[in-house]
């Protein structure tokens, strides 16, 4: 059952500010002839985005109507079918290291929940770092194979029975805030799940990156608006509020771009034989990685780049006791897939 005044079509409350008056911001037909590398969306597909007009936050109209979004990564696994990763066992690169950034606030060893792991390749790299790992994601697919390589995987979401009692040190959620419906409850399941000052560790798209700006010149428009599932797109003050009124404080804050694979930020439009050639230099000129990976890197420096990285640490307990709209735990379309 979806929780009372957040989903019912018509109704609207902004799970950010808790304003409940919207507009459309944009409509979109998109259609790409070929799916680059990276995107697992079709190649038709409509899309309104809807933007909240107290604070801005900008979410998929779908939501309001109700659509169970959870189906997309239970019953038609698009996304361990079709992810790149998953298929490939090669993790898209980033100009920033997620793991050398939690390393610099928490050592290991410790208890690592991973949400939405999708493939494994994150699972291997903190286990390698004598982290203790453990992995939870909505696709049997994902969760089979993690449990053929050893890990501990468990299927389903963050509020199921097999949690009870848990703790962690840091719970990484990698490509998942954007596609969950209820971000108050998540949070404040995470928020539980958490040991004394755990971290948090986020990572999703970012509509104020110069990827995104771009895109607007472009008929098919952002990708991340696009990809199934994608619910909510939160600017970085979005962010900043939902974790502060949740009782997590903010240590670190930046952006980081895909460096490898993906849409080339500085593009309209995709352009998959380009980025293809792109991929290829990268890999065979060492040279060319430097400075390809050096212009990315600017973007980064004006906070520019394609997706939000962040840590935050659990403080106290929830300060927040008045729900906005969604207090329940059920229900919760918790995905497991990746950002990009
Ligand atoms: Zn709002």
């Amino acid at each position: 059952m979806q929780p009372k005044g957040i989903n019912s079509v018509g109704e609207f409350r902004c799970p950010v500010c808790s304003g409940q008056t919207w507009r459309v911001k944009q409509e979109i037909h998109s259609h790409l002839r070929n799916i680059p590398d990276g995107l697992t969306r079709p190649p038709e597909i409509r899309v309104i985005i809807g933007k909240c007009e107290i604070c801005g936050l900008e979410f998929n109209r779908d939501w309001l109507e109700g659509k169970d979004f959870k189906t997309l990564y239970t019953n038609n696994k698009i996304y361990s079918v079709a992810d790149y990763a998953y298929k490939n066992g090669i993790r898209p690169k980033y100009t920033i290291d997620p793991i050398r950034i939690l390393e610099t606030y928490r050592k290991p060893p410790g208890d690592i929940l991973e949400i939405g792991f999708l493939d494994t390749s994150l699972l291997e790299e903190l286990s390698r770092h004598d982290w203790q790992v453990e992995g939870v994601d909505l696709d049997n697919l994902a969760v089979q194979h993690a449990c053929q390589l050893g890990f501990t995987a468990f299927c389903g979401d963050i509020h199921d029975v097999y949690f009870r009692g848990k703790e962690y040190e840091v719970i990484i959620a990698f490509g998942v805030l954007e596609h969950i419906g209820q971000p108050v409850a998540f949070l404040r399941r995470v928020h539980q799940l958490l040991s004394p000052n755990g971290l948090l560790l986020l990572q999703l798209p970012h509509p104020g990156s110069l990827n995104a700006f771009l895109s607007r010149f472009s008929r098919q428009g952002w990708d991340m608006y696009c990809e199934p599932g994608h619910i909510f797109h939160y600017r970085k003050e979005h962010l900043l509020k939902l974790l502060d009124d949740h009782s997590f404080r903010i240590l670190h804050y930046e952006t980081s771009t895909i460096r490898i694979r993906g849409k080339i930020p500085f593009s309209p439009v995709r352009l998959p034989k380009f980025e293809r050639q792109i991929f290829k230099l990268v890999h065979e000129l060492p040279l060319f990685l430097w400075i390809y990976t050096l212009v990315l890197i600017s973007l980064d420096i004006f906070q520019a780049g394609d997706t939000h990285l962040l840590i935050a640490q659990k403080i106290g307990i929830e300060k927040k006791a008045s729900a906005i709209g969604n207090r329940t735990g059920k229900g919760l379309s918790k995905a497991g897939m990746r950002a990009r």
